[in-house]
């Protein structure tokens, strides 16, 4: 079967023949992939910058891709999904050690000891077909079959979303009339995972503003019309905001919203970049104290994070239908993937691989 490799730390990525899964034993399933996404993780892999991205043991090469929809084909004993099922996989496998890893949070590892799927020592799904533990697949409605490949990204802005709500509990965060209505919420970067929070952010009630250097593109402005949100210009007359999403990882841009927070405000920090600076002054730290302002960084989800992405996938597909379409701005062939796999193509937001209808 089709497959595409990388071999880190060497760039570059190639699409090759590998052997195809046996059938699932049991608690197992074979999965048949129909879309696998591309995001700035798999890129980063490739282009050599991801220094933790490293095959399975004893191994050279790994099969890229973490956000991925398939059909299951096979089950194996004592297996409840049935073959047609739709399923999207997690990403992240535990220590097998730690407390959290033991109890399915594996996101919130202690040791360090995990993998992830298509990134560090464990194949990813950039393949015609998987073998999987049933424990690890998520079902997703057959409504979302076309779609449902946003359920990994969407799943890391659950789990930020679920930490916000639990720091926030240390005040009374909701409105008068016991929403968030009167709260705003800034989003800085209007890629995939900007626009996802933005859609959570303004189902669950708040105002929010999503911020790029650059004039939105022509799909950006219809994105973010049909979701009811505002884009802006960082230049463009921001306003003061109760909470701040990174979603670009740049400290200048960060450090200049800042000021904008209001008492009690929250930050949180996505996004991941390299090489930029900016000078973190004492009079900004003062800031942050004397507002008690709470900053949280957030990476990967568990599988409840998934399960609720899809809850929140299904509730957008009958409300804005057509912005959800508009995230998957182009689908390529497998045989395309090591061109698109270089560098983002201008407008994308989300391309996708097919392998199967
Ligand atoms: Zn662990």
């Amino acid at each position: 079967m089709k497959s595409i490799v990388v071999r880190p730390p060497k760039e570059g990525t190639e699409l090759v023949e590998t052997e195809s899964p046996p059938q699932p034993d049991k608690g197992e399933v074979l999965v048949r992939t129909l879309l696998t996404g591309i995001c700035g993780t798999d890129r980063g892999i490739v282009n050599g910058r991801l220094k933790f991205a490293r095959p399975p043991l004893k191994r050279e090469q790994l099969v890229l891709g973490h956000e991925s929809i398939g059909e299951v084909e096979a089950i194996g004993g004592g297996v409840e999904l049935s073959k047609g099922d739709i399923v999207v996989p997690v990403v992240r496998r535990g220590c097998g050690v730690c407390l959290n890893c033991k109890i399915g949070r594996q996101d919130f590892c202690e040791t360090g000891n995990f993998v992830e799927a298509g990134i560090r020592g464990h194949d990813g799904f950039m393949r015609e077909f998987f073998l999987d533990q049933e424990m690890y697949m998520v079902k997703v409605p057959p409504q979302l079959k076309e779609i449902g490949v946003l359920t990994e990204p969407l799943s890391n802005v659950v789990k930020a979303l679920d930490q916000l709500w639990f720091l926030q509990r240390r005040t009374l965060w909701t409105c008068e009339d016991s929403t968030y209505n009167c709260r705003t919420a800034l989003v800085i970067g209007s890629g995939p995972i900007g626009l996802l929070f933005s859609m959570a952010l303004s189902t669950e009630g708040f105002r929010v503003i999503v911020l790029n250097r650059r004039d939105p593109s022509e799909v950006e402005s219809k994105i973010t019309e049909q979701i009811g949100v505002k884009f802006l210009k960082l230049d463009d007359g921001v306003p003061p905001a109760d909470l701040v999403v990174d979603t670009a990882g740049s400290p200048s841009t960060l450090l200049r919203l800042l000021p904008k927070l209001k008492n009690n405000g929250a930050v949180i920090l996505f996004g991941t970049t390299s090489g930029e600076r900016e000078e973190l002054s004492a009079d900004v730290i003062t800031e942050l104290v004397e507002r008690n302002v709470v900053m949280v960084g957030s990476v990967n989800a568990s599988k409840e994070h998934f399960q609720r992405g899809v809850t929140y996938l299904s509730v957008w597909h009958d409300r804005f239908p057509e912005a959800l379409k508009l995230m998957i701005t182009s689908e390529v062939r497998p045989e395309e993937a090591p061109e698109v796999l270089k560098a983002k193509s201008k407008g994308e937001i989300k391309t996708v691989l097919r392998w199967s209808q």
